[in-house]
């Protein structure tokens, strides 16, 4: 590996989710969906191979159905304006667009802020685009993990390319409030700054409300946004994301994501298109199945004896584990298979600051109730 990947080994989802196939454990820890997304949407991604649409390459920023798709999407849910031709880029995945994006708009060398525990992918896209990551810490209190405005602020320096945020949160669960994400705008406003926004969890919200960053005054014309439809319509497998922004950044981010994979696979963006325009029933279903499956894994949890965060969105439910006399989470990680026959991820992965998550460990609650109810009478056992 090279300098710039060195600190990189196996992502923990690929690590965690092998050990899972090995032990035969339930495995909460990579977060994917155990049951397909709707029917409808398969068929969808069936009809459109079986009638050859997006069987050759698709078009460099994506099919004009789906980014058309994904303009009215942005406009019905946030009123938020953009010109699907110019201002919407299709990609393989969030994680293209997250890597895409810091390619083509950090030199080497500027300042990158991301919220700590940061999703894996940050690190790494930060370090190939030659920047330097300045991590600001999310802190539990209350029940809940909270953003600290002064520790942000305190963040930014001359170098300071751009701000990457991610809300709601993987893996803590926080969604952001308004006042926290009109302060950033503030502070985007006031320094002149760039923010790549996150929100492939905007339909995963189970108490208040998703607000995109971009609505706020003054962000639309310095926002990246990027969401994608492996979590809204539980098909991680598609890999198909996107980036919202204006001309010129979209302009700026195709830069780069034309010569990673040129295009995203055809089939499936037909298909996500007519996913974006499933009935609103389809989206409160998803989000009040979800927060169900969230409360059943949070009690049992609790009953187990961890301290648990409550999340107010996402696929994740972060817990301490010092009640339970731990206070290593890699370790207890790493034995949890053994020992009670489940998988969870350490949060220390998430940090720059690795004591600081050395306790905190995540489950993921989108699975089959049934599993999460097993999940929970296994991990009860560690107690005894
Ligand atoms: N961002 C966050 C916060 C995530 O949790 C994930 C994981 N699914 C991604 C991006 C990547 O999304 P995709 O599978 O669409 O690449
Ligand atoms: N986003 C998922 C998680 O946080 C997994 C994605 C991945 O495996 N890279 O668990």
């Amino acid at each position: 590996l090279n300098r710039r990947l060195a600190e990189f080994g196996t992502t923990i989802f690929a690590e965690m989710s092998a050990l899972a196939v090995r032990t035969g454990a339930i495995n909460l820890g990579q977060g994917f969906p155990d049951t397909d997304g709707p029917e409808e949407v398969r068929e969808a991604a069936v009809r459109a191979l079986r009638d050859g649409r997006g069987n050759q390459y698709p078009p460099g920023p994506g099919v004009p159905e789906l980014r058309t798709a994904i303009a009215d999407h942005q406009l019905k849910r946030y009123g938020l304006t953009y010109d699907p031709d110019t201002e919407v880029l299709v990609t393989a995945g969030a994680t293209e667009a997250i890597a895409a994006s810091l390619l083509a708009l950090v030199e080497p060398g500027d300042e990158v802020i991301a919220l700590e525990p940061y999703y894996d992918s940050y690190a790494a896209s930060i370090a190939l685009a030659g920047g330097t990551r300045v991590p600001v810490t999310l802190r539990p209190h209350d029940g809940a993990y909270h953003l600290d405005l002064d520790e942000l602020r305190d963040a930014v320096t001359p170098r300071t390319r751009l701000i990457l945020l991610n809300t709601p949160h993987n893996p803590t669960g926080t969604v952001l409030t308004r006042d926290e994400l009109a302060a950033v705008a503030a502070l985007a406003v006031e320094r002149d700054l760039l923010v790549v926004t996150d929100e492939v969890y905007e339909h995963l919200v189970f108490d208040g409300e998703h607000l995109p960053l971009a609505t706020f005054p003054g962000m639309r014309e310095r926002t990246v946004t990027i969401s994608s439809s492996g979590k809204t319509f539980s098909f991680t497998g598609w890999k198909v994301g996107w980036v919202t922004a204006t001309p010129e950044l979209v302009t700026t981010v195709r830069a780069a994501k034309q010569f990673l994979t040129y295009v995203s696979a055809g089939p499936f963006q037909y298909a996500v298109a007519e996913a974006l325009r499933l009935p609103d029933s389809y989206f409160a279903d998803l989000r009040d199945d979800l927060r169900t499956k969230r409360d059943v894994l949070s009690a049992g949890l609790a009953a187990a004896g961890f301290e648990v965060y409550r999340p107010a969105g996402t696929y994740f439910v972060t817990t301490d584990i010092r009640p339970l006399g731990e206070s290593d989470g890699f370790a207890f990680c790493r034995s949890l298979p053994e020992r009670c026959g489940v998988v969870a991820v350490p949060n220390a992965v998430f940090y720059d600051h690795r004591d600081q998550g050395a306790p905190f460990v995540r489950f993921a609650f989108c699975k089959r109730t049934e599993v999460l109810t097993d999940a929970a009478n296994r991990l009860k056992t560690l107690a005894s």
